[in-house]
């Protein structure tokens, strides 16, 4: 397999060159030059799926014996789906140790990156996080003596929960509390990217979600789904609601309706952001400054893997639509879905899941399909966002051990200002 890009077709890297790079030259996204035809059985275990469908696109870069250590070092979790009635289900991504379906990408990601990075010289992997994907990076990466993980987070703009997961890893993670906001966090990040000075001296890399590594084994459960649906329904055609922000989970989903996953259509369930539920209703692509939610992680104005929706359709609006709707839902919306999901089925879903919920029934009223099942996509554990929970059902959700174990540990934030001076003497200072 070569990788190319979605803004130049003329672009052509192996596979460490994109896992490390991360992202194109020309600063769009890597993609596999093609897309083999075969489909995955996997025999109906979450690793044999994953062994599978890697090795379409992985192998022989990285030996197939790798690929499957990978797979079982990474996917130590169930990814279930769980009955609510005989229209609608749940595929619960969240059982990983940091209980966010990012930690599926991630802790596959270290894997691969794994068997490129050699001992002798660390790693540092730089990632800047508004919450979520912090803790599932460096839960990925934690203790593997190859790597050095620097997190920065904003001060002041993270949940509490979240500041207690980000600051209490330690070994090989530090993280930096920034006086400032995501952004600057995220600018500081690229600053030391572009330090051509830095970068001589430190081998530096990032663990975006637009990488390859994180991004394509999101496949991987869509597959693992479909062979679990098959047992539990004669006619699997069922809608798959995805809760959508940087559309990277709905683009893995794309991939896996090319190797068997032959759902009826996806659905990107977006909040209040609907940059890309106006590009599916209009056909132009119109990107907007991000608003705040309730469902926080997917807050994003203009999801950069539209490129690869793009890429994979060459553009052509129509027949995105056969495969993809979406919908946009404000807070209200969301919070009332969390109180009739709880008082019809006693499931507990938190915001972004109430949002795939909300996605499902978006479709029935507006374009039928009331034969299909739904399958909504469940991205995060209720507990990481007890306070919302709280707010739309008047009971705090169940907390995990391991979300609960974080709270005994000290916490080790280093108070940084957001200053690229004092960030690049850190970064020097680490060896
Ligand atoms: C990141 C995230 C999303 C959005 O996923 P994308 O792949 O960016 O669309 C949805 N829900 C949760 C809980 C997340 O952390």
């Amino acid at each position: 397999m070569n990788w190319t890009g979605t803004r130049n077709l003329d672009i052509s890297s192996d596979l460490k060159d994109v896992l490390f790079k991360g992202l194109a030259p020309d600063g769009g996204l890597f993609m596999p030059d093609n897309f083999p035809k075969k489909d995955i059985t996997g025999k109906g275990s979450l690793q044999e799926t994953a062994v599978e469908l890697m090795r379409l696109y992985f192998s022989p870069d990285i030996p197939n014996n790798h690929l499957e250590a990978i797979a079982h070092e990474a996917l130590t979790f169930p990814i279930p789906v769980k009955k609510l009635d005989d229209t609608l289900y749940v595929l619960e991504l969240f059982h990983g140790p940091t209980l966010a379906f990012k930690d599926v990408g991630a802790r596959i990601m270290a894997g691969l990156l794994g068997f490129y990075a050699e001992s002798d010289a660390p790693l540092t992997i730089l990632a800047a996080t508004s919450g979520d994907t912090g803790s599932a990076v460096a839960s990925a990466f934690l203790g593997k003596p190859q790597f050095r993980v620097v997190l920065l987070f904003p001060e002041g703009k993270v949940s509490e929960i979240q500041r207690q997961q980000l600051t209490t890893f330690g070994d090989n993670v530090t993280a930096l509390e920034i006086k400032g906001t995501f952004d600057d966090c995220q600018r500081l990040v690229k600053q030391a990217f572009n330090d051509t000075e830095l970068r001589s001296e430190k081998n530096l890399t990032s663990a975006n979600s637009i990488n390859i590594g994180r991004w394509l084994p999101q496949a991987i459960y869509y597959v693992h789904a479909w062979n679990q649906m098959r047992e539990i329904m004669p006619n699997n055609r069922a809608l798959v609601s995805v809760p959508s922000g940087n559309l990277g989970n709905v683009a893995a989903g794309l991939v896996a309706f090319r190797h068997g996953a032959r759902f009826r259509k996806l659905i990107a369930a977006c909040n209040a952001n609907r940059t890309f539920s106006d590009y599916i209703e209009s056909g132009k692509y119109r990107p907007r400054s991000s608003v705040r939610t309730v469902s926080n992680a997917m807050d994003v104005g203009d999801p950069s893997n539209y490129e690869r929706i793009h890429a994979m359709y060459e553009g052509d609006v129509v027949s995105i639509r056969k495969r993809v709707g979406a919908s946009s839902h404000t807070d209200l919306e969301t919070l009332g879905r969390i109180k009739h999901v709880y008082e019809k089925y006693g499931y507990i879903a938190e915001p972004h899941t109430a949002v795939g919920f909300l996605g499902i029934d978006h479709q029935y009223e507006n374009f039928g399909f009331e034969d299909e099942p739904g399958l909504v996509l469940s991205t995060a554990h209720p507990a990481k966002f007890g306070d919302v929970i709280e707010q739309a059902i008047d009971k705090a959700p169940d907390m995990p051990d391991r979300l609960a174990a974080c709270f005994e540990k000290p916490s080790n934030a280093v108070a940084m200002k957001n200053d690229y001076t004092d960030f690049k003497a850190y970064l020097h200072e680490i060896e």
